[in-house]
């Protein structure tokens, strides 16, 4: 069962009770319980309440006041709009640099695919705007990368290097491994 289940079963079995995110987190078995709330609220339409819904609830504290879900709004992006942003963002997770095909250092054996995310949830009034849209690897998507995100700076250039060809990768490197050699040389 995985983290989303755990959860939404938690919560189906605690109708019209505070849940804090102490009792989640442990249930869940991860940190990253937030993100799973959201899909629960925006995927699955369950009416999840917070402190920023009910004035009686503090920040940690949630409450599903019934088993009823909204209808969930249609949320595909369509697949013109999809290759716009992985085009945009030069197929390169916006958070911490990884591309499709690099290794998942979280789930060994397995590679890493590219998601489109919201920047602002659809929970939050966030909508399917490019602006609000960007591109994410599997690993951040899930709130479990660990990996020292690059510099605003560097994801910049990575992002334009991924959209280049092999051989003007392959200039940039040669540029940098003299610029680096001669570093260690001298
Ligand atoms: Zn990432």
């Amino acid at each position: 069962m995985g983290a989303r289940d755990k959860i939404r079963k938690f919560f189906l079995e605690h109708i019209g009770e505070v849940v804090t995110t102490k009792q989640i987190r442990r249930i869940a078995g991860i940190s990253e319980y937030a993100r799973r709330i959201r899909e629960l609220r925006d995927e699955e339409g369950y009416r999840i309440m917070s402190h920023n819904d009910r004035a009686d609830l503090k920040p940690g504290e949630y409450i599903l006041g019934s088993p009823k879900r909204n209808p969930v709004i249609a949320r595909s992006i369509s697949p013109q709009l999809r290759n716009e942003i992985l085009e945009r963002n030069g197929y390169t997770c916006q958070v911490c640099g990884a591309g499709p095909g690099d290794p998942d250092v979280t789930n060994p054996g397995r590679k890493i695919r590219l998601h489109i995310d919201h920047i602002r949830p659809i929970s939050q009034g966030g909508r399917d705007t490019k602006d609000n849209l960007r591109v994410l690897c599997s690993m951040c998507n899930q709130g479990k990368s660990n990996i020292q995100p690059p510099s605003e700076t560097a994801l910049n250039i990575i992002t334009k290097l991924r959209k280049l060809g092999r051989s003007e990768q392959l200039e940039v490197y040669e540029f940098l491994k003299r610029k680096f050699e001669i570093q260690k040389e001298m």
